[in-house]
């Protein structure tokens, strides 16, 4: 029997799920469908080997929903600090005496208690679905993905892998960057793969959790620190940490090959000396990065968040920041639409959605493939270039912290002087979906 609802989401991850509860929470009915089951958690297990650092913006916004309080019951580790630096490779900094200037970001200097956390991406997941379990109005649908929709005019009904059916006015697409909803409405991608992918390692380390996260960046691609949670009594003494190296595939490949004792010895040679004396690393693996837009969000009766919509290079960690806007601006918008008696799949109204968030991606999007371009190579004036704009950021604290305080998602919109300086990127880079 086909089951119906106000809205179907598609894609119970973070984003899927956080506006699921957020709609639900407002009295709509909602079936949440995720291919998945039930994200677990146990203090006693090594971390998840996804984390993200989760902006100021995404902590307000999991606070509003009711999921903040059991991340913290779980795993989150606040950051104060964040730094960036790049690595002194190039020849001609081998010849300075100084050492390469650096951009360190402080909680202090924002007045705020800390820029961010760390968190598992399966606790953040946990938490949402716990939350979505207590809520009268979710029906959670796990164990099966979607294998098609249909779009009968005034609804839309989609059918899941086991012949189950359910019935909703709208389809939220959360189902992540290779989204099957996406494909299944017709939505084409615009998509650029980068050359770099992305290692990433649970290590442990000697030491109490750090309060800094840093990145220094090497021609090959940067490498990053983001410190997590006590290793516990069965470690005493000892911290759980996520490390990235981004580079080339084939370097990747011979990095995950390596015994655990080779590995480490390799991170240390190759990660700057601020790295905490590693102990042990859990788990590898590497991820292929890619930029892509979806060239619409929305189809008929159906609309994209998240992943689904856009991917971005991960090298700053605002990838689920991103998604957590879309949702919560979506959800906000369908709100309202219900107290005006509008059809939430109006296309005025979804248009409103797109012509709110596009803009704001392809702006982080840009963002970022400045940095991926101006650090990812090895020629003199843009070595000059980026260490000036690094020294430059250092000693203008003002401009600094408006920068800061839009990465943490506190801002909605970068500093006017930068949003000036992205739109005089040529155009190969500007032109971002
Ligand atoms: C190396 C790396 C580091 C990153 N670090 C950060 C960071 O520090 N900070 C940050 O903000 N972002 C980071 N990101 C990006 C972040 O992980 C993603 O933006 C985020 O996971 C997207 O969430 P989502 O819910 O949109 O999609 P996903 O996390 O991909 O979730 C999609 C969900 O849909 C389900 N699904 C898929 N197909 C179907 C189907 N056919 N039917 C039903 N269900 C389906 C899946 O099971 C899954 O639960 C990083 C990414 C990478 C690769």
């Amino acid at each position: 029997m086909t089951q119906t609802f106000d809205f179907i989401v598609v894609g119970a991850g973070m984003v899927g799920a956080a506006i699921a509860n957020g709609l639900a929470a407002r009295g709509h009915h909602i079936a949440l469908i995720d291919q998945g089951t039930a994200p677990q958690f146990s203090a006693q297990d090594d971390p998840d080997i996804r984390v993200s650092a989760l902006s100021a913006g995404s902590e307000r916004y999991l606070r509003e929903l009711g999921a903040w309080g059991d991340i913290l019951a779980m795993a989150a580790t606040p950051y104060r600090r964040l730094a960036v630096w790049e690595a002194p490779e190039h020849p001609v900094a081998q010849l300075l005496p100084a050492r390469p200037p650096r951009t360190t970001f402080s909680a202090s200097d924002l007045k705020t208690p800390h820029l961010g956390h760390i968190v598992e991406n399966r606790v953040t997941q946990k938490a949402l679905w716990d939350l979505a379990s207590r809520q009268p109005t979710v029906t959670l649908y796990s164990g099966a993905g979607i294998q098609s929709q249909a779009d009968t005019g005034d609804q839309i009904t989609a059918t899941l892998e086991n012949g189950q059916t359910v019935t909703g006015r709208l389809l939220i697409g959360a189902d992540g960057a290779g989204s099957r909803v996406r494909q299944l409405a017709g939505i084409g991608v615009s998509r650029d793969q980068y050359q770099q992918q992305a290692l990433v390692a649970s290590v442990r380390y000697q030491g109490t959790p750090a309060d800094i996260t840093w990145q220094a960046f090497h021609s090959s691609g940067p490498r990053a620190f983001l410190p997590l949670h006590s290793a516990g009594q069965a470690h005493a003494g000892e911290s759980w940490a996520s490390l990235v190296w981004y580079d080339d595939p084939a370097v990747l490949r011979e990095l995950k090959a390596l015994s655990e004792q080779d590995f480490m010895a390799r991170v240390r040679a190759g990660f700057p000396e601020e790295l905490p004396d590693l102990t042990a690393v859990a788990a590898r693996a590497s991820f292929p990065i890619a930029r892509q837009h979806a060239h619409h969000y929305f189809q008929g009766r159906v609309v994209l968040v998240g992943d689904a919509a856009h991917t971005i290079n991960p090298l700053a960690g605002q990838g689920v920041n991103l998604g957590f806007q879309d949702a919560r601006c979506l959800q906000l918008l369908l709100d309202d639409a219900r107290r005006q008696g509008l059809d939430p799949a109006e296309p005025q109204l979804l248009a409103q959605y797109e012509a709110q968030r596009r803009p704001a991606n392809r702006r982080m999007m840009l963002t970022m493939d400045a940095f991926y371009h101006l650090f990812s190579n090895h020629r003199t004036p843009l070595w000059a270039l980026r260490n000036l704009g690094l020294g430059l950021a250092q000693g203008l604290p003002f401009a600094r912290n408006q920068v800061a305080r839009y990465a943490m998602g506190i801002d909605e919109s970068l500093p006017v002087p930068v949003q000036a300086l992205l739109r005089r990127l040529p155009s190969r880079w500007r032109e971002a979906g």
